[in-house]
């Protein structure tokens, strides 16, 4: 009797609840390891909120498991809560796993995750039965969103539901202590999907390994082929083949905007690359993301990839197919989302020859079918973390938990570019991958097959809706429609802006005060005019427009939009009667000739076709042209990449002249003194740093406010390590996205915190 009190009064129960994100990325099989090594009794289950796990014994190694449980879990698992509570002792002397059960669901979608190095090594181990195997993963690694249909992740709720295991993969899979343990898409070359190349001319098909041989050897002789990846097809070429890439891009209509390169390793891209330590991290980070870094000069590379600009984006391998290709080609390539401009990343191998018969002939692919398509993510590296440009596989899914708890199922739509999907529900906020620009019939398509997966997949049916407040966006268009059916979702527009505001406050889950710039292309204004060089006073509740910059009009509308020098001429309408203009050699018959110019006169004067914009966007664009450039722009942000490349060449510290009356802030003197200079690297670096001091004296009259800063205008490094030393150095609070796009890939996020925050949400 003496015995078994003592062993009692030794002894523990305690029941422990996880969540974040702990399902399909082996945390049950590695708290069953744990607490085998300290020989705990109980069990762990995964149920509808995260993992469950009963665990008793000695109270000094339950302190040992409760160690390593929060410093040694899985690579890929995230522990955002853990409640311990002490139970009675239920005298459990083994420890079991519990199969998942569904039920109310709440965990989360975990994106998917590159090769790990153990898998790596076992796929270049000659002795190992999955040596060179182009689909081996394992707990830790491999397609997770992507193959998904429905939540648990089990794999009969994914698309790896067709292929049987094999009896070796099936011991593996069954056994807690393999590192396959529950891997959803483990499979091997018995019983896996295959691989596959196929011929536009249907004249010839190979399997396997001879797939592999063969489409690399078309890439070796400056062919452009499309090769099927984890989230879509990739339209792949010799990166440093230049009649290979000038094809691609010119088949593709896709004329400067740079092409992601793919290397074998590191070293590899060191070669054609300046890395700093902090780029370095992130493309090694297990997400592998592409990384926009340093070009260096004169190297191998074509000369296409990037036309204009300095830099480069650039990735490593992240499945096993692409290790495998790289390995064999020996070569970095080109490999770009295969789709047609303004369409989603293509899925279906049919599709391929069908959409872009003119761009390749020839295709790797393989039969395992991608449920939810999902693009390369974008990301730079900054001194204090990242900014993420496009958040998509690796990142997204993305999950975060949030103080605030949703009363109601809330659904943002976000904009209209770069558009992503944001749900709330309990104390979740899910943000979609990037899924991209509406406005095609295939990219609304794309746009709803994702919103159906999260509705699906989290039993989701929205009691709120948000959406943008611009009344021609398909996102504005599908909320109203969504609550016409639906007169019980109640709907929100919100403005752009504040929007943007908003989402760099959910990040830091800020729930104060702030004084937030708002600066990107374009986005619906308050009082109809486009807005984009906004300062707003922003709380969680409401918001006070202080500053803009001046108005210009965009003559010819979206036309003004691809053509800088339209918006150049607009500067200087506000800023020249027509014959001073005439009389301007730089202009007159440079940018435009005489009748072109008195046309956009009368479209300015009459305001017929000239839309007027705040956008600070449109004003790089102004700039671009007057400091010389004459080119269109034919992607996005363009002009404040190319004069950010050329400001690097300008070592002075001068900034423009401004003023600021009545909350306008008019940059009219700066626009006479850009007139008389020059130096296009001096114009640019000093538009730049007046821009930063611009924010910086705003900041200043408001010294008790953080300050935010959010919308695609911060993409620009040199603006924002400028404003944010200043920052530092003042001892100035600060917040900028990290994590989160602080482009308009982000706006679903700051429309679910808008909503999340109102009182009856
Ligand atoms: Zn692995
Ligand atoms: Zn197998
Ligand atoms: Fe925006």
């Amino acid at each position: 009797m003496q015995l078994s009190a003592e062993y009692s009064s030794n002894k523990k129960s305690f029941k422990l609840t996880i969540k974040g994100i702990v399902q399909g990325v082996g945390f049950r099989p590695f708290v069953y390891q744990l607490a085998t090594k300290y020989h705990l009794g109980g069990i762990v289950s995964n149920n509808g909120s995260g993992v469950l796990v009963i665990i008793e014994g000695k109270e000094k190694e339950i302190e040992f498991f409760l160690r390593d449980l929060v410093s040694n879990n899985p690579s890929l698992s995230r522990i955002d809560s853990l409640e311990k509570e002490q139970i009675e002792l239920q005298n459990r002397t083994t420890f079991e796993i519990i199969e998942s059960n569904s039920g109310s669901i709440s965990t989360m979608l975990s994106p998917d995750i590159s090769l790990c190095s153990d898998c790596l090594a076992e796929m270049k181990d000659k002795n190992n039965r999955r040596y060179a195997y182009p689909f081996i993963n394992c707990t830790n690694c491999g397609p997770r969103y992507s193959i998904i249909n429905n939540l648990p992740y089990d794999r009969k709720n994914t698309s790896m539901k067709s292929f049987a295991m094999c009896k070796e993969c099936q011991k593996e899979y069954n056994n807690p202590n393999d590192r396959r343990y529950h891997a959803q898409p483990i499979s091997c070359y018995r019983c896996g999907p295959k691989l596959k190349y196929i011929s536009l001319f249907g004249d010839e098909e190979q399997d396997g390994q001879k797939a592999i041989e063969k489409i690399c050897s078309l890439i070796k002789e400056g062919e452009v082929v499309a090769i099927k990846g984890i989230g879509g097809f990739h339209v792949v070429c010799d990166a440093t083949n230049n009649d290979a890439v000038a094809s691609l891009r010119k088949n593709k209509h896709r004329p400067t905007k740079p092409l992601a390169v793919m290397f074998k390793n590191i070293t590899a891209i060191k070669k054609f690359a300046s890395l700093k330590k902090e780029d370095e991290a992130l493309i090694l980070s297990k997400e592998r993301p592409i990384v926009i870094v340093a070009k260096k000069e004169n190297t191998l590379l074509s000369e296409f990839i990037a036309p204009n600009i300095d830099r480069i984006g650039v990735f490593l391998p992240y499945t096993p197919l692409h290790e495998l290709l790289l390995h064999k080609l020996n070569l970095p390539i080109v490999a770009t989302s295969a789709n047609l401009s303004g369409e989603p990343i293509i899925l279906d191998e049919n599709e391929i020859f069908k959409k872009m018969p003119f761009v390749t002939s020839h295709l790797l692919t393989y039969n395992r079918e991608i449920v939810n398509a999902c693009d390369d993510s974008v990301v730079q590296s900054t001194f204090y973390d990242r900014i993420t440009l496009r958040m998509a596989r690796g990142y997204a899914p993305y999950s975060m938990h949030l103080e605030k708890r949703a009363s109601k199922k809330i659904l943002a739509l976000g904009a209209n570019q770069k558009v992503s999907i944001a749900l709330a529900f309990d104390d979740n906020v899910i943000i979609s991958p990037h899924i991209g620009d509406l406005g095609s019939i295939e990219s609304n398509e794309y746009f709803f097959k994702a919103l159906a997966t999260l509705k699906r997949v989290y039993n989701f049916e929205p009691e709120v809706i948000v959406c943008d407040k611009h009344p021609r966006y398909e996102t504005t268009h599908f909320a109203k429609e969504y609550a016409l059916k639906h007169p019980n979702v109640s709907m929100i527009e919100l403005q752009h802006h504040y929007a943007h505001a908003l989402a760099a406050m959910a990040e830091y889950a800020l729930d104060e005060d702030v004084l937030a710039f708002c600066f990107d292309g374009t986005g619906y204004g308050d009082d109809g005019n486009l807005w984009g060089g906004e300062v707003m006073l922003a709380s969680t509740q409401t918001y006070k427009r202080v500053c803009h910059f001046k108005e210009l009009s965009l003559l010819g509308g979206e036309k003004a939009v691809k053509e800088p020098k339209r918006v150049a001429l607009s500067l200087l309408f506000n800023t020249f009667s027509l014959d001073e203009i005439l009389q301007m050699k730089s202009i007159n018959g440079k940018l435009f000739n005489e009748n072109e110019i008195k046309t956009l006169y009368q479209m300015y004067e009459r305001g017929i076709n000239a839309p007027m914009t705040s956008s600070l966007g449109r004003v790089f664009d102004g700039v671009y042209a007057l400091s010389g450039y004459r080119d269109n722009i034919s992607y996005e942000g363009e002009s404040g990449l190319i004069l950010e490349s050329v400001s690097l060449k300008s070592k002075t510290k001068a900034t423009y002249s401004y003023d600021i009356k009545d909350g306008v802030i008019d940059y009219t003197p700066m626009i006479l003194e850009i007139l008389k200079e020059n130096n296009k690297a001096d114009i640019a670096k000093k538009f730049i740093l007046t821009v930063s001091k611009i924010v910086i004296d705003i900041s200043s009259q408001y010294p008790k406010l953080p300050v935010v800063l959010s919308g695609g205008v911060f993409q620009n490094k040199i603006l924002v390590a400028e404003i944010t030393k200043i920052f530092h150095k003042m001892g100035r609070k600060y917040y900028i996205q990290n994590k989160t796009p602080l482009n308009d890939g982000g706006i679903s996020l700051g429309q679910v915190y808008f909503a999340l925050n109102q009182k009856d949400n």
